[in-house]
C-alpha cells in the first residue's frame, strides 16, 4: 500500500511507515494513492466477519504484510461482533459497542495496536493521543501492560462523561492520563504540535493513536461490510448509512468501503451543534466555531482531523458529492431523537440519535437506512437516564471501572508545561 501525505505530495510512504510516524510532514495526514475495488462482493458479504475483514485488509495493505499476519491480527482484534438490529420498517442500527470499552473506537484501537506491535519489534514507543472521550478507552485497553509501549491520554477536562473517562484513567501501569484545563482541540493542537517537536519524537519514540493513524480508518471499513452482510439480500440496492460524525475518521471509512466496492449509496456525515462541516459545504468557507460542549460530546470537535481526507475523496470522485450529506442536529432535536427511539423499543445514547436524526434528514422514499450506534447508552447513563426517564443497567466492565479512584494529573493547556510532565512520567 503506498500513501500520499495530503499537505505535502512530495511525501509517499508505506503502510508500516503510516502507521508508525502517524502524522506526515507539514502536520499533513496519509492517504491511499489508489483504492482498488474488490472482485467478488457478493460472495465476500457471505463469509464470516473475521474471515470477511482479513480479506479486506488484505486487499488494502497489499503485499507488505503476509496474508496469514493479517488474518491472525484481526482474529485477535476483531473478537467481538457488530450486529444489526432492526428499529423500524426501513431503519437498521448498527451497533459497533460491543467490544471491551463500549464504542466502536475499539474496533480501530485494537488493530492499530495489532499493528504497531508487529512493526515496532521490541523498540520503545510511546502513544499520544487526544480523546473527546472514547478513543482514550480504546487505545488505552488496546496497549494496557504490553511490553515497551507507553500511552499518554489527553483529555478535556470535565468534557467527557465519568463513565468515559473512568474506562482510562483508573488503568495505571503504561497509561499515563492528563485532564487538560481546555477543549478537546486544545488538546488535539497540543498533540500536533509534540509531532513537529523533535526532542519530543527522539526521546520518546512517539506515535499517534488519533484517528490519524491510518490503520484505525482501515480497520473500520470493514464493519460497514459486516452491516451489509446482515441487511436482507432484496434491501441492499439503495442503502443509506447515516454516520455521526466529530473528527470524520468514521465516515472516511465509510467512503474508503464504498471507494473499494460496497454498494453504498448515500452517506450521512452527521454533526452536533459544532457544524463546522456542514456550514463550510453550504458557503464554501472553513470557518471553526469555539467548540461547543453538547450532550454528544466525544463529537464536540470544531477543527476535524480527517476532513482532508474526505474532501479529497469527493474531488476524486472516489465517493458521489452529490450523495455526500453533512447536516447538524441540535441539542433538542438530539434528545427528541433519543424519545423517538425509545418508542420503537430501543434505547440509544446522544451519538447514535444523531445518527439517527440524520437519516431521517435526508431520507428518500424505499431507501434502507443504517445509523451507527457508536457507544453503548450506559457509557451516558447521565444524559440516557435524564432523557428517557429511565434507569439504565451498568455493563460490569462498567461498573467496575467506576468504583476506582481516578489517577489523571490535571494540566493547563499549555505545551511546554505539558511536556515536562511528560518527560517527567517516561524519562
Ligand atoms: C469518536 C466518536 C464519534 C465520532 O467519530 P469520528 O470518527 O471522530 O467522526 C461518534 N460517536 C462516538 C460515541 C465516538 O466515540
Amino acid at each position: 500500500m503506498n500513501l500520499v501525505n495530503l499537505m505535502d505530495p512530495q511525501q509517499q510512504v508505506s503502510f508500516t511507515e503510516a502507521v508508525k510516524v502517524g502524522l506526515g510532514r507539514n502536520q499533513g495526514v496519509f492517504f491511499p494513492t489508489e483504492l482498488q475495488k474488490l472482485a467478488d462482493i457478493e460472495t465476500l458479504l457471505a463469509l464470516p466477519f473475521a474471515q470477511r475483514s482479513g480479506k479486506i485488509l488484505q486487499h488494502l495493505i497489499g503485499d507488505e504484510l503476509p496474508e496469514d499476519t493479517i488474518n491472525e491480527m484481526v482474529k485477535r482484534a476483531f473478537n467481538f461482533p457488530a450486529p444489526l438490529v432492526q428499529v423500524e420498517e426501513n431503519k437498521y442500527c448498527l451497533e459497533l459497542f460491543h467490544g471491551p470499552t463500549l464504542a466502536f473506537k475499539d474496533f480501530g484501537g485494537r488493530f492499530m495496536s495489532e499493528c504497531i506491535s508487529l512493526f515496532s519489534q521490541g523498540e520503545r514507543v510511546t502513544i499520544l493521543t487526544a480523546t473527546s472521550g472514547d478513543t482514550g478507552a480504546a487505545v488505552a485497553h488496546a496497549f494496557y501492560e504490553k511490553d515497551n509501549v507507553d500511552v499518554v491520554i489527553l483529555y478535556p477536562k470535565g468534557k467527557i462523561s465519568l463513565a468515559q473517562q473512568k474506562l482510562f484513567t483508573t488503568l495505571g501501569k503504561n497509561i499515563h492520563c492528563f485532564a487538560v484545563e481546555g477543549s478537546f482541540d486544545d488538546c488535539q493542537a497540543i498533540v500536533k504540535q509534540a509531532f513537529l517537536d523533535d526532542e519530543v519524537k527522539s526521546k520518546l519514540g512517539l506515535n499517534s493513536a488519533n484517528s490519524i493513524n491510518i490503520s484505525r480508518l482501515l480497520a473500520q471499513v470493514c464493519y460497514y461490510f459486516e452491516a451489509f452482510s446482515q441487511v436482507p439480500e432484496h434491501k441492499r440496492e439503495n442503502v443509506h448509512i447515516s454516520v455521526p460524525s466529530g473528527n470524520f475518521g468514521n465516515v472516511c471509512a465509510a467512503m474508503i468501503a464504498a471507494a473499494i466496492g460496497l454498494p453504498v449509496k448515500k452517506l450521512s456525515a452527521t454533526t452536533n451543534q459544532n457544524d463546522t462541516v456542514p456550514r463550510y459545504l453550504a458557503s464554501g468557507k472553513w470557518d471553526p466555531n469555539a467548540t461547543l460542549e453538547s450532550l454528544s460530546n466525544a463529537m464536540d470537535v470544531s477543527k476535524p482531523n480527517n476532513w482532508p481526507r474526505v474532501e479529497s475523496m469527493l474531488k476524486g470522485e472516489l465517493f458521489d458529492k452529490d450523495y455526500f450529506y453533512s447536516c447538524s442536529v441540535s441539542e433538542s432535536k438530539t434528545r427528541e431523537g433519543m424519545q423517538q427511539i425509545n418508542a420503537s423499543g430501543y434505547v440509544a445514547e446522544p451519538h447514535t440519535a444523531i445518527a439517527y436524526e440524520g437519516l431521517k434528514l435526508n431520507n428518500t422514499m424505499g431507501e434502507t437506512g443504517i445509523f451507527l450506534a457508536t457507544a453503548h447508552p450506559a457509557k451516558f447513563k447521565e444524559s440516557v437516564e435524564s432523557v428517557l426517564q429511565q434507569q439504565l443497567e451498568m455493563p460490569k466492565v462498567l461498573a467496575d471501572a467506576l468504583a476506582k479512584p481516578c489517577l489523571a494529573e490535571t494540566v493547563n493547556a499549555d505545551y511546554t508545561q505539558l511536556k515536562q510532565r511528560i518527560f517527567d512520567k517516561l524519562g
